[in-house]
């Protein structure tokens, strides 16, 4: 759908997004106080997956702000992360680390010529050898340097070696003939044909050489080398803020705005609730589960769009300190934000003063249990504190680890190593290398790992710091 946005003028209804941590209480608190007006309605998300500390807090405020203030406090969900994520019919995804097996490589200290003196692609190379420093020689060399950079000299040469009729001289010369620059050539486009021919004449040669195993057509072959063991790192997509949080929060505002629910047959499981999940048929397989798009349910209810004109003005805690996910790409033709707490220009700390000094210190980060983009600070407090969280975590951890049709293993912890093997307690990233390479990857991995975001899962903005958009929500 489209995110233009048409809400203008007074809005149909002002509705809170709570989420029960630290922002969120904090406007709570202000419209007690009557620092903020009273809005229509609170919308809590639930993942299923929150601190029991989030929850207690969610209670408290429903029983000791919103119920004597009349606000009603309406509880959605989209179905419980958890649950979800390691189900193979729904394939769900959390932003978890991925590393691929550990694998040995062979890396090359010292080249040396090919030994066989007889190898065209050892000529080739000693011509290149004898260019170097030459600037004359060198440019002729310049588009296969690539190839020569690379310790191969395929590339270029290859183009021409894979077809033998045109690999001799002759041909090179009759197709060089022909080039002509074009205007769709990048700058720095040359006549490749003239250039292969040139290495050749220079090498001695009559055509691009025939393939040498023993140098693996390189020219070259290692005379040093060592093993090193290898992972591949990676990070998976975070969808899971739109699916569990935005989605729910935008279906809960277009019912209160009078959209109608329309129910239709599930086209995805012909209205059986069964079916075989595409991501399985993809690897042959044919295992009949539940519709994970009706889930089971057969039909698909769906709040349609509410009547022309009417919106809701929605209320997103984001204090000063998060500028920077401030976006009006959320809204909708029947929502705008409103940032209640910059208008009141209240940083986080000011709110945590401000929650501290009238009894609300217990107010913690909202966020899943398992969320990959935890600090080893909040890894830590949880083991230390909350030994019942901290088991479940792990346990998941580890059925997380393999995902059907995936190379690679999941993660929770950015180490990619299981979490309660995880170096939380260390905080210097060059220690926790299980390898010698330098991964770049990994190691901004290992700092944010220490470092962590210092606010909650926000439906509007991605912890990540993109925001989160409406695209295919509504
Ligand atoms: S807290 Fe983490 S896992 Fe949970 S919805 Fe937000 S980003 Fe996803
Ligand atoms: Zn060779
Ligand atoms: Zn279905």
């Amino acid at each position: 759908m489209s995110s233009e946005t048409t809400s203008t003028g007074t809005p149909t209804l002002k509705v809170m997004s709570f989420g029960a941590g630290v922002q969120s209480v904090t406007q709570a608190l202000l419209i007690q106080e009557g620092k903020l007006e009273k809005p229509d309605a609170a919308i809590f998300s639930d993942t299923g997956w929150e601190p029991a500390a989030v929850y207690a807090v969610l209670d408290r405020v429903e029983r000791e702000i919103f119920q004597p203030l009349g606000i009603p406090l309406y509880r959605v969900n989209n179905g419980v992360i958890q649950d979800d994520v390691l189900n193979p019919d729904k394939m769900r995804g959390i932003p978890g680390f991925t590393a691929s097996k550990p694998y040995e490589v062979e890396v090359v200290d010292r080249w040396g010529l090919c030994p066989d003196e007889t190898c065209g692609w050892r000529k080739l190379r000693q011509v290149k050898e004898a260019s170097d420093g030459n600037d004359e020689l060198l440019s002729l060399f310049d588009v296969s340097t690539m190839a020569f950079d690379a310790g191969d000299l395929g590339g270029l040469f290859d183009f021409f070696g894979m077809v033998p009729e045109r690999a001799t001289l002759a041909q090179l010369d009759a197709q060089a003939a022909y080039w002509e620059p074009n205007e769709d050539d990048e700058e720095g486009d040359v006549n490749d044909a003239l250039v292969v021919a040139t290495a050749l004449r220079r090498a001695g040669l009559r055509r691009v050489p025939e393939k040498h195993d023993a140098c693996r057509s390189r020219g070259l072959v290692a005379v040093a080398s060592h093993m090193e063991i290898r992972r591949d790192f990676g990070m998976l997509n975070r969808k899971c803020t739109q699916t569990y949080k935005l989605q729910p929060i935008l279906e809960q505002v277009r019912r209160m705005l009078g959209g109608k629910a329309e129910e239709t047959t599930c086209r995805f499981c012909a209205g059986t609730g069964q079916r075989v999940a595409p991501w399985r048929a993809k690897r042959g397989e044919n295992t009949i589960g539940t519709c994970s798009v009706c889930d089971g349910n057969r039909v698909i209810v769906r709040v349609g769009q509410p009547p022309a004109g009417a919106w809701a003005e929605q209320w997103i805690g984001f204090s000063t300190d998060e500028i920077g996910r401030v976006s009006t790409r959320g809204d909708t033709r029947y929502s705008r934000s409103r940032h209640p707490l910059l208008e009141l220009d209240m940083s986080r700390q000011q709110c945590i003063d401000y929650l501290e000094a009238r009894g609300w210190s217990d107010v913690a980060k909202s966020a899943c249990l398992g969320c990959p983009f935890k600090s080893n600070a909040e890894w830590r407090r949880m083991r230390d504190t909350d030994p019942k969280a901290w088991a479940e975590v792990v346990a998941f951890d580890k059925a997380y680890r393999d995902a059907p049709g995936m190379n690679h293993q999941r993660f929770l912890h950015a180490s990619c190593l299981p979490l309660d093997e995880a170096p939380i307690d260390t905080r210097q990233p060059r220690e926790w290398k299980t390898s010698t390479v330098q991964d770049q990857v990994y190691a901004a991995q290992l700092r944010r790992a220490e470092e962590g975001d210092p606010d909650g899962c926000s439906p509007y903005a991605c912890r990540s710091g993109e925001a989160v958009t409406i695209d295919d929500v509504a």
